[in-house]
C-alpha cells in the first residue's frame, strides 16, 4: 500500500498478527523507501463492527472517532503521539477481541476513561466531562473527589 508519510507504493509486511476471537488482522509495515514503520488493521468489508450509540442509532465502529476524543482530553498534557496511538490499538484490539457485531458507544466511553486514569488524570477528568457530561452538579463533585484521593496517593508514592 502507499506509504502514509512519503507516498511511494514499495512496503514490506515485517509482521501479521490475528486478532483473537474475530476476523482481523494487523499487520507492522516498514516502507521501503523512507524505512518508516506503520500499523494497518484489516477486517472484512462485509463485518463491521457497529457502535450503537445512546440514542440507538448505529455507526460503523471508526478507530479515528476514538483518536480524536482521546487527542482532545490529551491536548497540551505531556502525553506523545506514541502514547496516544498505543492506546488507540489497545482499544481497538480490545473491541474486535470481545465484540463480534456491536458495541455500545458507553463501552467504549468506559474503557477510554479505564485507560486515561493511568495515563493522565487531567485528561481523564476532561475525557469524563464530556462523556459523562455531568448534568447533574453533585455526580461531578463525586469525580473530582475520587480524582483527589488518586492524585495525592500518586504524589505520595512518588515521594517514595
Ligand atoms: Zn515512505
Amino acid at each position: 500500500m502507499k506509504c502514509p508519510f512519503c507516498g511511494i507504493n514499495n512496503d514490506q509486511v515485517l509482521d501479521s498478527r490475528p486478532i483473537e476471537h474475530a476476523p482481523a488482522v494487523r499487520r507492522r509495515r516498514e516502507c521501503s523507501s523512507c524505512k518508516k514503520r506503520y500499523t494497518t488493521f484489516e477486517r472484512p468489508e462485509e463485518l463491521p463492527i457497529m457502535v450503537v450509540k445512546s440514542d440507538s442509532r448505529r455507526e460503523p465502529f471508526d478507530r479515528r472517532k476514538i483518536w480524536v476524543g482521546i487527542d482532545r482530553a490529551c491536548r497540551k498534557r505531556p502525553i506523545s503521539a506514541e502514547t496516544i496511538n498505543k492506546v488507540v490499538s489497545k482499544i481497538e484490539d480490545e473491541v474486535v477481541g470481545e465484540y463480534i457485531m456491536e458495541i455500545s458507544s458507553r463501552n467504549i466511553g468506559e474503557k477510554i476513561l479505564e485507560k486515561l486514569w493511568n495515563i493522565d488524570l487531567v485528561a481523564y477528568i476532561r475525557f469524563a466531562s464530556v462523556y459523562r457530561k455531568f448534568d447533574d452538579i453533585s455526580a461531578f463533585m463525586r469525580e473530582l473527589k475520587k480524582l483527589k484521593k488518586e492524585y495525592m496517593k500518586r504524589q505520595k508514592n512518588r515521594k517514595l
